[in-house]
């Protein structure tokens, strides 16, 4: 099937809503990345730096009114710890991640573990995804080292996001909608996002998320299927949801029909969509997706980061994650790229162009 970077709304629509072959556009999709970025796979380690945030929203466990679970903050000595193990085994970019906090003590934490990280360990590409920042946070955590930010807008459609988030102004669309671009004109290499299945979402919500993407032209994204937590206020939809493989099957297409769209940037297979199936890794690289982000936090916090439940690999050590990740890759063809940051190609290209003419 030729299918182009041009697919029209309607075309969307259709794959989203299974009237089209799912088999041709996975494999339209999976042809659109080799021929574009190639068959590699790479890794960000995540780590997830701190649980506590100060914001609300209704579908995700971290919300600071789930008083259920204990907070914490990795002290620097461990986070330096997994940065050591992980760039000897060939990890060359971790992603820093926390709820949104914009306390001093917490910006001055992330700002010496990125100079750390500049200083001791070469050739390391450091994503950042902590929420909605000011614009002279943003600055000086780029100043330290960081190259690369995540802010997912979840929904891109306003009505949406508003139904999934407090109105209490701190969760305004239009906030987190200028934070993005800020992000996207401040020359970060720019990741976002949505969650897919929420209750009340349609196929057309989901073309426009995959249009709005497109429109921000953006390089990187981590997208998933939404996962019900039973802290959160959206529990009580939760007989609203579809089953977990039509949520499965809403993120594949969602992941093909962006490859499709933007051929160059850099797709996550989530651990969401793991979660919802032991092959979801290997269906999300079928499926056009280039990067897996093994969880490299310190076995001791992980029950306590619960955007979700039930999330896969929560006991598992880097070794062992390493070692199925290359199994699993190999079966089906694709490479794990240790030892390579990684850098979205799309944004090699943006940075080209804006240097010099340069067009794709
Ligand atoms: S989604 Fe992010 S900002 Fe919202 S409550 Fe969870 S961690 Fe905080």
């Amino acid at each position: 099937m030729n299918l182009s970077g041009n697919l029209s709304r309607e075309s969307i629509i259709r794959f989203l809503e299974g009237r089209g072959s799912d088999s041709e556009l996975f494999e339209a999709a999976r042809g659109t990345l080799l021929k574009s970025a190639g068959s590699g796979v790479f890794l960000r380690g995540i780590i997830e730096l701190s649980n506590s945030c100060r914001k609300n929203c209704f579908y995700c466990g971290l919300r600071r009114d789930n008083k259920t679970f204990s907070r914490y903050t990795i002290p620097f000595d461990e986070v330096i710890c997994v940065f050591e193990s992980g760039y000897a085994k060939g990890l060359r970019s971790f992603l820093l991640q926390s709820g949104e906090l914009l306390v001093d003590e917490h910006i001055d934490h992330v700002e010496r573990l990125l100079r750390w990280i500049s200083t001791n360990l070469e050739g390391v590409s450091m994503v950042l995804s902590m929420g909605e920042l000011p614009i002279g946070i943003l600055e000086r955590l780029k100043k330290a080292g960081a190259h690369r930010y995540l802010l997912r807008i979840e929904a891109s459609t306003q009505e949406l996001y508003e139904m999934f988030h407090p109105g209490d102004g701190l969760h305004e669309y239009d906030d987190r909608l200028r934070s993005l671009q800020t992000i996207r004109a401040s020359g970060w290499q720019t990741g976002t996002g949505v969650l897919i299945g929420l209750p009340g979402q349609t196929a057309e919500n989901l073309a426009d998320d995959l249009l709005f993407m497109k429109e921000m032209d953006i390089d990187m994204c981590g997208m998933g299927p939404y996962l019900e937590h039973e802290q959160t206020p959206l529990w009580n939809r939760r007989s609203e949801l579809g089953q977990w493989e039509e949520r499965e099957i809403l993120t594949l297409r969602m992941i093909s029909l962006l490859r499709i769209l933007l051929p160059t940037i850099n797709i996550a297979a989530t651990t969401a969509l793991q979660t919802l199936d032991p092959e979801g890794l290997e269906k999300g690289l079928m499926a056009g997706a280039n990067v897996v982000m093994p969880n490299l936090t310190p076995i001791k916090y992980r029950k306590d980061y619960n955007l979700y439940q039930g999330k896969v690999h929560v006991e598992d050590t880097l070794d062992e994650v390493l070692k199925i990740l290359e199994n699993r890759c190999g079966e089906i063809g694709r490479d794990v790229k240790l030892g390579s940051p990684g850098d979205p190609l799309h944004f090699t290209n943006r940075m080209k162009e804006q240097a010099g003419g340069w067009t794709e």
